[in-house]
């Protein structure tokens, strides 16, 4: 757990967040501010600050993430859906710990904006 990391704080439950998914090597929750009727965030709980620290030492819960995502989202009934990662601050990106978005439930444009 690094200090000062938010989402660090979340899945140590220090912040209180509202629980789509839990095991032993990931944290799912609702997103604060929602982009769309479902978004909820994926994250390690061994803090990676974005897709640029995924090495190999520690890729194996980047795959564990995606089964995660593909079943809690089959439990949710959701069919059709977007996983976003930003990175760094020209794409986006808020919050220096590994995060996937998972968005459902309206139609999405491409390319993103
Ligand atoms: P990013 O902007 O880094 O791609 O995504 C960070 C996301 O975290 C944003 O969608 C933002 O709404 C969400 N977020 C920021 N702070 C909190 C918080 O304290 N709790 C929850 N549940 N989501 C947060
Ligand atoms: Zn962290």
């Amino acid at each position: 757990m690094k200090n000062d990391c938010l989402f660090c704080a979340i899945a140590a439950g220090e912040i209180p967040s509202n629980k789509v998914y839990e095991d032993e090597l990931c944290y799912a929750f609702h997103d604060i501010a929602p982009q769309a009727p479902t978004h909820f965030l994926v994250i390690p709980k061994v803090h990676i600050a974005s897709v640029s620290g995924i090495n190999a030492e520690n890729s194996a819960v980047v795959a564990h993430i995606f089964e995660v995502i593909a079943k809690v989202t089959k439990e949710m009934g959701i069919e059709s859906y977007r996983v976003v990662s930003n990175i760094g601050e020209q794409a986006g990106q808020s919050v220096p710990h590994l995060h996937f978005h998972v968005l459902a439930g309206r139609d999405m444009t491409w390319p993103p904006g």
